[in-house]
């Protein structure tokens, strides 16, 4: 019991062993001394400043944006892959919204106050605004607010920069943390992140699993349980922070924790193996990648091609389109990277989850995921899709290209699509220009009107890829960036399996392959099922390849089928969960720990009832 105190003590547990839970944000387990992040309070006195020297308050605050923007660049530039320097551009574009400058502008100006105070008060303005917001995508984006205000505001002190310099092999504990920060946080060679804030797509959770770094979020309580150099396990499987544990726990943890790496090691040496179950059925296992940089981690870990190159992310970041020349350039450059394997590129896939500035519409959209996204965008901007296409279609004359259509709803948008390809080639045809005629063309099947109508569709096309992120989204009606709904995702949801089947089997009479390529397809759960659903080709980020071949050379064919067809049978989702995880728990259970990072609600009963 507390006695009262409040010197930040007060409430810390026994020295003791201490158990926290938390969301399991990325696979893996760190043991190590706790490095715990003291973000500096920064004291802001106000100031005002006299009329004559409102001009040079305002200079001061561009100055110290220009210089947050460079550190935030330089940062950038020193990442290896692609969905971190993703979350960088983007805090760039926050940063240097006109809004935002506006804003702090008029407040010197108004109200005759230092830079400091103006950054301060409009940031809290804008934070209280997102965190008021139903969806969770916004309320995030409150923290992002918070740290590009905290750099202003080093920045305009004229401060040294805030540095993160945690001793190799720390389990870094924090309130939250900048996507700046854990992009640092990787080179130190920290062991495991905890934060208090956060969620399964908080930025500080994507970027610990591209990092491949075990972490737990949104730990309620963190900071007055633990002091730095505490020993800390960071179970980044079950969610599970242990704090101080008594000697023989940590062995024990030692020994999971070995175990954990050295079948990592085992499934990695396979790499170069083909994945060919038991009795002869051949699996093409390709990487998802956004962008150019992401290539060497596929081949790393065995990808036979590139199953879903996602190309919004060349424009997410920008204040331009690319350029024709662009996509012909990167497109060239990574059939080159890849080959003899083919690349499939998505034409973009923009809107909803993946915003852009690139369009200025009128109307706010209430509802985005059922708004102006993804293909029906490229249709509506077909300028921007036909110099795309030219792009792509310039580049097939170098290796095996094939290109993609997001979110096709059916035939007739199909139709659309197609006739925008035709246009393209007969764009390059005049002008001359070299390019590819037969370019396969595929389509994503996302919607359940898609996935019903997938017969039609596939007579239109050379291959179809099931989009299960989207796929669940539609049919299960859940926003799939939305946290408190996220206990209905449930990929076995027994009209997922059908829509799934159905797509497959009309691919096989179609005569054309039918790939997997949303994080389903990741899901060790999941490849017995969805190879005993006919799915030869199966797409994913590229640290999951090792562990999906391994499973699938160490099975056959038809043990797979005898389990798609009783999932089939059943009428409800947990029956096909219990007979899906039984199997797999008791052929493959280590592999599932290098799974997907979320859990079935069944697994969730069983944990918490543990
Ligand atoms: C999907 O929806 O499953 C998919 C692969 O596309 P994205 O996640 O980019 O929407
Ligand atoms: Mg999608």
């Amino acid at each position: 019991m507390s006695d009262g105190r409040d010197d930040g003590t007060a409430n810390r547990a026994s020295e003791g062993r201490v158990e926290l839970r938390g969301t399991a944000a990325s696979p893996g387990i760190g043991i190590g001394c706790a490095y715990v992040l003291d973000r500096r309070r920064i004291h802001l006195p106000r100031r005002e400043v006299a009329a004559s020297d409102i001009p040079a308050e305002v200079a001061r605050f561009h100055a110290a944006i220009d210089t947050t923007n460079a550190q935030l660049e330089a940062i950038k530039n020193r990442l290896p892959h692609g969905e971190h320097r993703q979350i960088l551009a983007a805090q760039q574009l926050m940063l240097r919204d006109p809004d935002l400058g506006n804003s702090v502008e008029e407040a010197i100006t108004r109200e005759s106050i230092s830079a400091e105070w103006a950054v301060s008060a409009v940031a809290e303005e804008i934070r209280d605004t997102l965190e008021r917001a139903d969806d969770v995508y916004f309320r995030e984006r409150g923290s992002d607010i918070t740290f590009l205000a905290e750099r202003v505001l080093i920045n305009l002190g004229g401060e040294a920069e805030l540095e993160l310099q945690p001793p190799p092999g720390s389990v870094v504990i924090a309130h939250d943390l900048s996507p700046a920060d854990t992009a640092e946080l990787a080179r130190a060679q920290v062991v495991g992140i905890v934060t208090e804030v956060g969620g399964q797509t908080s930025h500080s959770a994507i970027m610990a699993r591209s990092l491949e770094i075990p972490a737990v979020v949104g730990v309620e309580g963190l900071l007055q349980q633990i002091q730095s150099d505490d020993t800390l396990v960071v179970d980044g499987i079950e969610g599970v922070v242990v704090v101080r544990p008594a000697a023989d726990e940590l062995d024990r943890w030692q020994v999971a924790n070995n175990r954990y790496e050295i079948f990592e090691d085992r499934v990695q040496r396979e790499h170069g193996l083909p994945a060919i179950a038991r009795d002869g059925t051949n699996v093409v296992l390709r990487a998802n990648v956004a962008i150019d940089s992401e290539i060497s981690s596929a081949l790393f870990h065995g990808a036979e091609g590139i199953g879903l190159y996602r190309t919004e992310f060349a424009y997410m970041d920008r204040e331009r389109p690319p350029t024709e020349d662009e996509h012909y350039r990167v497109a060239k450059g990574v059939l080159h990277r890849v080959a003899p394997y083919p690349a499939v590129f998505r034409t973009f896939d923009l809107g909803s989850d993946k915003p852009t500035r690139l369009f200025q519409y009128e109307e706010v959209e209430r509802n985005p995921a059922m708004g102006l996204r993804s293909l029906r965008l490229a249709l509506r901007e077909r300028e921007m899709l036909l110099c795309q296409l030219r792009g792509l279609l310039r580049a097939a004359v170098h290796g095996p290209l094939r290109i993609m259509l997001p979110l096709v709803s059916g035939v007739e948008e199909l139709r659309a699509a197609l006739a925008a390809i035709a246009e393209a080639k007969s764009q390059l045809a005049v002008a001359g220009m070299a390019h590819s005629t037969d370019v396969p063309i595929g389509i994503m099947v996302e919607m359940p009107s898609a996935a019903v109508m997938a017969d039609a569709l596939a007579k239109h096309v050379d291959f179809m890829s099931i989009g299960t992120n989207d796929l669940i989204q539609y049919t299960l009606a859940i926003d799939r960036t939305n946290d408190a709904v996220g206990y209905l995702y449930r990929p076995l949801h027994p009209a997922l399996v059908r829509l799934i089947h159905r797509v497959s089997a009309a691919g096989k009479a179609a005569g054309i392959p039918v790939s997997v390529c949303g994080e389903m397809a990741a899901d060790p759960r999941y490849t017995w099922v969805l190879c005993g659903l006919g799915i030869r080709e199966l797409s994913m980020h590229p640290s999951a390849i090792p562990v999906i071949k391994n499973i699938i050379r160490g099975s056959t064919l038809s043990e797979m089928e005898a389990l798609a067809r009783q999932v089939l049978e059943v009428e409800e989702v947990h029956e096909s969960e219990e007979l899906v995880l039984e199997v797999m728990r008791s052929r493959f259970s280590e592999h599932l720990q290098h799974g997907g990072g979320y859990r079935l609600a069944s697994e969730r009963d069983a944990a918490g009832a543990g």
